[in-house]
């Protein structure tokens, strides 16, 4: 059945698993992921795709169907799973997705791998991907492209489809033009970019970038700017843009250049706070802690990008010139192993085991080790118990395109207190300009957000938390989601204006 809506997006909208033999769908783990806001939008159309990656020994005969129809509680809709290789998904997600741009994007040049890129695979994916899409897609269709592994589909669908609306959506930070021309195969990507009918970033400075990006390398007028809403203006902080473009031409064709920063689901967030098992994880773990010790948070990913060893060292320095505070303060530094198996992840994971492991050795005792570090994930709802528990929230990635833990964090404190410290380079910074925010290439910088949080009178706490709970309830998923739905409905009526006088 033809499809209004068609989402590409290289996971599948839900998870498989296996029961006496029978393969059944269910809701992914984490409900408060953007894969549901997606699917949320099945609702808003007569019939949407979805297409995704599935792993098959023989893609000719992949052994499962390549399409199925789903009806839930989101609408009804086809799921297409492109059967791919597992040599095929290695290479173009693990090898170039995550050697080559991954670390462009984050501006992290000296982790950039480009040898082992095999390119004509990744075209392959991209194509198929594309493929799949026009496939789905009905006349005049909307197809929303995410994120850049799948940089090449816009220009392919272009090619097989004029007649589509395309949208992009990049869920990572873009780098400026001496960072992206890094990247060997940077004209093939921008072209196919410029192909689509809106290409979207979280904040205004990743837009910016990607302007810069296009002009560099080929004819593109800007056709409209405008300022930067106010609510995405931090004075004086590394990433804030006061004007961005939000109109390009190229190649005879006009290209929106879209900012919507992605936000958290506050209503499930705050369900979860209040249920009864958030309140008892958050008295035990204050419990565990005893009356006046304070606690410190770190969640993220183990990721060069993520700044865990830095923060670490801030930690250790801490301790090393506060003897007061020794045995009065504790980090609970999570670091989730994903991407294992790859040896920049293993480096960060070494390092920042050997920094923790010389944190407890130089200032713990067999009563209280200053760092819990924790490599598995936490469930979602776990995870909110100790937000609620904490005093100090500390996310200072040394980038990252937006940082969805310091929202949930803020989410979480229906209390009105806690102190966010948040790095200047998490796109989140632009909005949340009431935390206490910190650069953490700058040790000096790094040490004195720390012992700002952890001094903060309460009635700064409260009112540097009420601030931040308001504008997290502003941009929620809620306002990204109609920010995408009204740039389809200006796309679509652009298209039929220019049908119309064709
Ligand atoms: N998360 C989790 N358990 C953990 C660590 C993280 O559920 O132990 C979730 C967290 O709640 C958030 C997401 O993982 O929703 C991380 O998103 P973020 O934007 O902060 O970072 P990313 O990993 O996407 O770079």
């Amino acid at each position: 059945m033809p499809s209004d809506l068609v989402i590409v997006y290289h996971r599948q909208p839900y998870q498989e698993v296996e029961e006496n033999g029978e393969t059944r769908l269910i809701e992914n783990k984490s409900p408060n992921g953007i894969v549901p806001t997606l699917k949320g939008f099945f609702g808003r159309v007569d019939h949407g795709a979805w297409i995704a990656w599935k792993l098959a020994e023989d893609p000719a005969n992949p052994g499962f169907e390549r399409q199925i129809e789903v009806s839930d509680a989101y609408g009804d809709y086809t799921v297409s799973r492109l059967p791919l290789t597992a040599r095929q998904v290695h290479e173009f997600y693990h090898v170039t997705s995550k050697e080559a741009f991954w670390p462009i994007l984050h501006s992290f040049k000296e982790q950039y791998n480009y040898d082992p890129v095999d390119w004509p695979n990744f075209r392959e994916v991209n194509w198929a991907f594309a493929e799949a899409a026009a496939a789905e897609a009905g006349q005049g269709a909307v197809v929303w492209v995410h994120d850049y592994n799948l940089w090449l589909v816009p220009g392919y669908l272009r090619q097989m489809r004029p007649d589509l609306r395309i949208a992009f959506f990049h869920h990572t930070p873009f780098p400026s033009a001496d960072m992206f021309n890094v990247l060997p195969w940077r004209r093939e990507i921008v072209e196919s970019l410029l192909a689509c009918d809106a290409v979207g970033f979280h904040i205004p400075r990743y837009a910016a970038n990607f302007v810069s990006v296009a002009r560099s390398l080929t004819d593109v007028d800007v056709v409209r700017r405008a300022p930067v809403e106010d609510a995405l203006i931090s004075e004086g902080t590394a990433l804030t843009e006061r004007s961005v473009p939000t109109m390009l031409e190229a190649n005879g064709r006009q290209v929106r250049v879209s900012v919507a920063p992605v936000g958290v689901d506050v209503d499930f967030v705050h369900e979860k706070a209040h249920s009864a098992a958030t309140e008892a994880k958050r008295r035990s773990v204050r419990a565990e802690l005893g009356d006046d010790a304070k606690l410190i948070l770190s969640v993220g990913r183990t990721d060069y990008t993520k700044g865990g060893v830095q923060q670490l060292e801030s930690f250790e320095r801490l301790l090393e010139e506060n003897p007061g505070l020794r045995g009065r303060v504790r980090l609970m530094h999570v670091s989730v192993s994903a991407n294992r198996g790859m040896a920049a992840y293993a480096d960060i994971q070494n390092e920042i085991e050997q920094t923790a492991g010389r944190i407890n050795g130089r200032f713990g005792s067999f009563e209280w080790q200053p760092v819990a570090l924790i490599s598995n994930a936490i469930p979602f709802d776990e995870l909110i118990g100790y937000y609620r528990a904490a005093d100090v929230a500390w996310i200072t990635p040394l980038a990252d395109g937006m940082n969805l833990v310091a929202k949930e964090f803020v989410c979480a404190r229906t209390d009105g207190d806690g102190v966010l410290v948040l790095s200047e380079f998490a796109g989140a910074a632009v909005e949340m300009r009431s935390a206490v925010i910190t650069n953490p290439y700058s040790n000096r910088s790094m040490d004195s957000a720390i012992m700002t949080a952890l001094s903060m009178e309460p009635e700064e706490r409260r009112v540097r938390m009420a601030d931040l709970r308001e504008i997290t309830r502003r941009l929620d998923i809620a306002a990204w989601g109609n920010l995408h739905q009204q740039l389809f409905d200006e796309i679509g009526a652009e298209r039929a204006r220019v049908l119309k006088s064709a």
